[in-house]
Formats: C-alpha cells, sequence, structure tokens
C-alpha cells in the first residue's frame, strides 16, 4: 500500500517510515486484546443478543447512515410488526415505510421490502449461508453481504463500513481514502488473517465498537485505546489526519410549507420532491433548490386550490449535506376544494395530474399537475400510520402541538 506524500506541512512522525508499517499485517495478539477489550466494553445492542439472521439483517440496514440510539428507538417494533421474511414479504410496502420513518434513507425499507420478497421466493425464507448468494440478492452491497456473512454464519469477510475503514487505516497508517477499492484490498489482507483466527462475526463487532467509541473521527481517544503500542498512525503521531477530510459545503435551504386543515383532517401529499423523500407523505412545500417564486406560484403550478396565509413558525432540519430552514404557514383555500379522503396514484389518473377519491368513491377533481404525486386529507391518526418525511412530523409538533413520532 503506498501513501499519499504531499501533506504539504508534516507532522514530527511522518519523518518517520510510515510506509513500512501501512504494508504489515496485524501483530498476532492483536485480535485477543482487541475481543477482551470488547467483552469487557462493548455496547449490549438488541441485534447482538440475537443468532437470528433475520433480525441482523434488518439491524445492518437501519444502522447504516443512522444513529444507534436512533435505531434502537425503531428495531424492537419493527421486529415486532414483522418478525421474518416471510411477514414483511407478505405486508404492504407503505406500512414498511411507516414502521421505518424516522430513520431516514427510506429507500432502504423499499429494498428490505424487495430482498424479502427474493429470500421467500429464491430460498424458501432463509438468507443464503454464502457471499456470492448474500451479494445477488436486491439491496445487498458489499458491505453488508460481509456483515451479515461473518455476524450470521462466521465467514471470514470484513464488513469495512466507515468505523473499520477508519480504525484499520490508523493502525496500519494508511493515509489514502478508504473508500478506494484498493485500500479496502488491503485492508481485507490486513485483517485476514486475523479474521480467520477469531470468531469473525466477533471480530468485525469489536472493531466497529472501537471505531465508533474510541478511535472517533476528529478526536480518537488513544488514551483508552486496548492495542495504542499496535497503532502505526498513533506511533508516527498522524493519527488525527488519517482518514484525509474532504470537506462538503453544506447547502443552505429555504422552505416553505402550507398547513391546510378542514374538518379535523389536513392536506398531506407524497411524491413532489425526487430522491429520499420521493415515498414520504409531506405538506405541500415549495423547495427553493427545486422550485422558483413562491409558495402561491407552485400551489397553482400543482392547482392545488390554497394560498398562503400567515406564518405560523419555522423549523431546522437536515438531509446529507444540506441544513434546511422550513417557514410554516397557514394555507386558506380559494375556493370549495374536492373531498379527498383516499389517496390513489396517479397512475390511474390522466396524465399530468394527480386525484384523490371522494368520500363516496368516485375520482376527484384534480389536485395537481405533477405525474406521481399523491394527495389527500388525513385525520392526525391516520398521518401518524403514514410513511411521514421527518420534516412534517417536526411541523406537526412545533405548529399544531402533535407529537406523530409515537405511534
Ligand atoms: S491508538 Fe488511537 S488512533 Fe490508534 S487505533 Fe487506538 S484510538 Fe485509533
Amino acid at each position: 500500500m503506498s501513501r499519499s506524500d504531499d501533506q504539504g506541512s508534516r507532522s514530527r512522525g511522518s519523518e518517520h517510515d510510515a510506509g513500512s508499517l501501512a504494508g504489515a499485517s496485524l501483530p498476532p495478539d492483536f485480535g485477543d486484546r482487541l475481543l477482551a477489550w470488547y467483552r469487557e466494553n462493548g455496547r449490549d445492542l438488541p441485534w447482538r443478543r440475537t443468532h437470528d439472521p433475520y433480525a441482523i439483517l434488518v439491524s445492518e440496514l437501519m444502522l447504516q447512515q443512522t444513529r444507534v440510539e436512533t435505531v434502537l428507538d425503531r428495531y424492537g417494533r419493527f421486529l415486532e410488526r414483522f418478525p421474518d421474511f416471510e411477514t414483511l414479504a407478505a405486508g404492504d410496502v407503505d406500512e414498511g415505510l411507516a414502521e421505518w420513518s424516522g430513520l431516514g434513507y427510506y429507500r432502504r425499507a423499499r429494498s428490505l421490502h424487495a430482498l424479502a420478497r427474493a429470500v421467500v421466493e429464491q430460498h424458501g425464507g432463509n438468507l443464503p449461508e454464502d457471499i456470492d448468494s448474500l451479494r445477488a440478492l436486491p439491496g445487498i452491497g458489499p458491505y453488508t453481504a460481509a456483515a451479515v456473512a461473518s455476524l450470521c454464519f462466521g465467514l471470514p469477510e470484513l464488513a469495512i463500513d466507515g468505523n473499520i475503514a477508519r480504525a484499520l487505516c490508523r493502525l496500519a497508517a494508511v493515509e489514502e481514502d478508504p473508500k478506494k477499492s484498493s485500500v479496502q484490498r488491503h485492508l481485507r489482507e490486513l485483517a485476514s488473517e486475523q479474521l480467520a483466527a477469531h470468531p469473525a462475526g466477533d471480530f468485525n463487532q469489536a472493531l466497529m465498537e472501537l471505531g465508533a467509541r474510541v478511535c472517533l473521527p476528529r478526536s480518537p481517544r488513544c488514551k483508552d485505546c486496548p492495542v495504542p503500542d499496535m497503532c502505526a498512525a498513533r506511533c508516527l503521531g498522524i493519527e488525527t489526519r488519517i482518514p484525509p477530510t474532504r470537506r462538503q459545503p453544506i447547502l443552505e435551504v429555504r422552505e416553505e410549507a402550507l398547513i391546510v386543515e378542514r374538518d379535523g383532517r389536513y392536506f398531506m401529499v407524497r411524491g413532489q420532491r425526487p430522491g429520499v423523500l420521493q415515498d414520504m407523505w409531506e405538506l405541500p412545500t415549495l423547495d427553493s433548490r427545486l422550485e422558483h417564486g413562491s409558495l402561491n406560484e407552485y400551489l397553482c403550478r400543482q392547482d392545488w386550490p390554497f394560498e398562503r396565509g400567515e406564518l405560523l413558525g419555522e423549523i431546522q432540519h437536515g438531509i446529507t449535506d444540506r441544513r434546511i430552514t422550513c417557514f410554516i404557514y397557514r394555507g386558506r383555500a380559494l375556493a370549495e376544494s374536492p373531498e379527498f379522503t383516499v389517496r390513489e396514484s396517479s397512475e390511474d389518473a390522466p396524465q399530468g395530474s394527480t386525484r384523490g377519491t371522494n368520500r363516496d368513491g368516485t375520482p376527484g377533481e384534480p389536485a395537481g399537475p405533477g405525474a406521481g404525486i399523491e394527495a389527500g386529507w388525513f385525520t392526525v391518526g391516520e398521518i401518524a400510520a403514514l410513511p411521514l418525511a421527518a420534516s412534517a412530523q417536526k411541523a406537526f409538533a412545533r405548529v399544531v402541538g402533535v407529537d406523530l413520532t409515537r405511534r
């Protein structure tokens, strides 16, 4: 493994020959020491108490890009509702999305549903126990396949997430981007002997724990580390510059959302924005990245018969590289609007329009021109059961005083 030498001002450690350390394998007693520390200090998390491959897979998918505390809040309830692949495969994808609300990255919920169907149809409801078959399943990438293979079936696969990559890169003083395939290959070689010599699932969990709680991104807590004398970066004094940082500019985004209430029902829409919010129900929202003009112009373009009333409040939220300020206005009806009570996909509606369904089951008037947008009137209880964007949860809490995060 070559290291980049273009670091500008170099720390005292760079004067040493870190390149020779970077190519070395981990010391023979590394795994014993790491695992002893893990058994003593590892967190007692519900997915570490089970051997059920389905439950472990669910936890792995939930934990991607999501904090452990947030997952703890949802994991048990999701498993209660969907205890196995068969139940999930037979379930309604919207219900699965609703149970996923609050975890973000809802495409994972959709892909878990597709995965459950594939496991039932192709493997009789049981995950296959080899890495190639795992990787052939929809929604399973290299990390998830390695995690499931090692945690569930004891296969010697290194599950390289951000925590493991950072810890191993520091242990071996690898100063390159851990996302590069050449670096990942090197990390696998580095860990291969240790993985073969120890329970692979425990080894991965212990390395993840080290990265998550001790070998922290900005300020590694080396004094609490079980293996500081085995860490090349620590010995060279270069641990804080590994991995190299690529600062993503944070984008400030302004949104304006409308709360329209009539007879105890609120007007909600789905599909007005692409990407992570595509499948989630939201308030009608003008997103400054996607739409120009005023909120009233946006509502008019969508053919939603409302206009902006007084400002009710504002909320802050974030999605990946965006910091969003959303101003919430009361919506006033322009005219008697149709009585949307049942949502209906616009696939059945005329091209370029969105329809709800009237109380008597007849199609409502078009609710907007955006193909793929659904719209409807819902009570608070019905909204709580929808796959709901986090911004809508915050808006209801802030403006209506209703907590929709607990159902
Ligand atoms: S010594 Fe410090 S940098 Fe090295 S693995 Fe331990 S916590 Fe990370």
